[in-house]
């Protein structure tokens, strides 16, 4: 697929040559393809105004006009296309919404970020790389196109972007490119929290999570978004405390565990991410797992363990959800001890007997437990409310759920079979505590 995509691209470099303009492979894709690393997409630079762009090629999608930008499609692949520019004056630490075309590919490459992001390759493969990208790629340091300090202040989501692509990379922050982050991080406050999100978003899911957490940590970025954050407590949390995060399968799921090592409730954590601007998917995901690893610690912490382990692991079950368990059950595995209070020393030796015992209950058999449910859900309740209803000749009212829960709780918790006649029966008998609590 990516051999395919670069000779596209590189079709696309030709053409716009045959027809006397200039153009080049540029920025990320140049980067990578020097690495060796798989490229996502090949970005193309040209003199050729958009309209000359536009006339030149079958299929192409305005998606980016005001900046230059067309994106030529071929074999469905998209390949975005942008005119040679400058960017005019920067307001308010952003990069502008007007840019000026421009003849010159090395003031184009000027604008850019990193030096290993201001590289091109020409149609034959020749490597333009006027700021020293390579060098830096070698000696695997990252640095400012130009003076740090004044990059920063034009574009201050450069500062995320340089954490970014240091942890993705493994590359060390030269040295005034850090000593500028230090003095501009400050100008965060100006970006968007939906960018921010989504370089956090990006570190985390990135190849050294770890990495990302020190360098976000040492630059105490979190500290200076737009609107005040949770996650930046972060920073008091001691690196060398962080397991690997990479043993974590997903950026959602080590974003909870962060949230769950700074000791956050759910509704804190569903606050925070919402700031954050994450999805209501993810808000939703990572509060019932957050709901759930408080409930199975209140039950550590009273000394849950053998059949008490699994009552608690199917009770959370009903409340928050198979998906949810079997997240909080990879992060108990990594660091259960942590995360659950074991490793305290004020815990008595007893009860942290009993929490290991629940831990150990809940990573071996709770996958198990959860397969072995007849019943986990309201759904799969072999009765309805309006069974219950027509079988005990009374009103529908509270009473009706109070007991549908009471029964699925009982189904599940595998005291009752899940069949019409038991689940029936067992109703007649219940219905008369679950009147009583309804009247309470
Ligand atoms: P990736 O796609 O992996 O994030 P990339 O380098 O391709 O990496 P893009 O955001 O796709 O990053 O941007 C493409 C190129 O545009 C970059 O390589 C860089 O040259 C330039 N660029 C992007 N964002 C900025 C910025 N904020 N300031 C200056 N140059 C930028
Ligand atoms: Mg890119």
């Amino acid at each position: 697929m990516s051999t395919q995509m670069k000779s596209a691209a590189l079709a696309i470099v030709r053409r716009l040559n045959e027809h006397g303009f200039q153009a080049y492979l540029v920025g990320g894709c140049v980067r990578d393809e020097m690495l060796g690393r798989t490229v996502k997409d090949y970005d193309i630079a040209t003199s050729a105004r958009p309209e000359q762009v536009q006339a030149l090629f079958e299929r192409t999608v305005p998606t980016g006009l005001q900046h230059g930008t067309v994106t030529v499609v071929v074999n469905r692949v998209p390949y975005e296309v942008t005119t040679f520019r400058r960017e005019g004056d920067y307001e308010g630490f952003r990069r502008p919404a007007e840019v000026e075309y421009i003849d010159s590919l090395l003031e184009d490459l000027k604008r850019r970020d990193f030096t290993m992001n201001a590289m091109a390759l020409n149609a034959e493969g020749g490597l333009v790389d006027p700021f020293g990208g390579m060098t830096d790629m070698n000696e695997r340091l990252l640095r400012c196109v130009g003076a740090a300090e004044e990059r920063f202040r034009e574009d201050a989501l450069r500062m995320l972007r340089c954490l970014r692509f240091a942890s993705e990379y493994g590359l060390r922050i030269e040295e005034k490119t850090w000593a500028a982050l230090q003095a501009c991080v400050g100008l965060l406050q100006h970006i968007a929290m939906e960018r921010c999100r989504a370089e956090l978003e990006r570190m985390l899911g990135g190849a050294d999570p770890n990495r990302a957490l020190e360098l976000l940590a040492g630059s105490s970025a979190l500290r200076h978004t737009k609107t005040d954050i949770e996650l930046a407590k972060l920073d008091g949390i001691p690196s060398e405390s962080w397991p690997d995060l990479l043993a974590i399968p997903s950026a959602d799921e080590r974003l909870v565990y962060l949230y769950l090592r700074l000791g956050l409730e759910a509704s804190a954590i569903t606050e925070d991410l919402k700031r954050l601007t994450f999805s209501n998917a993810q808000q939703d995901a990572a509060s019932r797992t957050a709901g759930a690893h408080r409930e199975l610690s209140a039950s550590a912490a009273g000394g849950a363990s053998g059949g008490n382990a699994r009552e608690a692991w199917i009770r959370a079950l009903l409340r928050y959800g198979a998906d949810a368990l079997l997240r909080l059950r990879r992060l108990y595995a990594l660091d259960g001890h942590r995360l659950l209070g074991l490793r305290s020393l004020e815990i008595m030796d007893e009860a942290r007997a009993a929490g290991e015992a629940a831990l150990d209950a809940w990573i071996l058999s709770g996958p198990a437990w959860l397969e072995a449910v007849p019943a986990g859900s309201l759904k799969e309740l072999q009765v309805s409310g309006q069974d219950l209803v027509r079988h005990l000749g009374d009103k529908p009212g509270p009473w009706t759920g109070l007991l549908l829960s009471r029964l699925l709780e009982e189904t599940a918790l595998g005291r009752l079979s899940n069949d019409r006649d038991t689940l029936l029966t067992a109703a007649m008998e219940l219905y008369e505590t679950v009147q009583k609590k309804e009247h309470a």
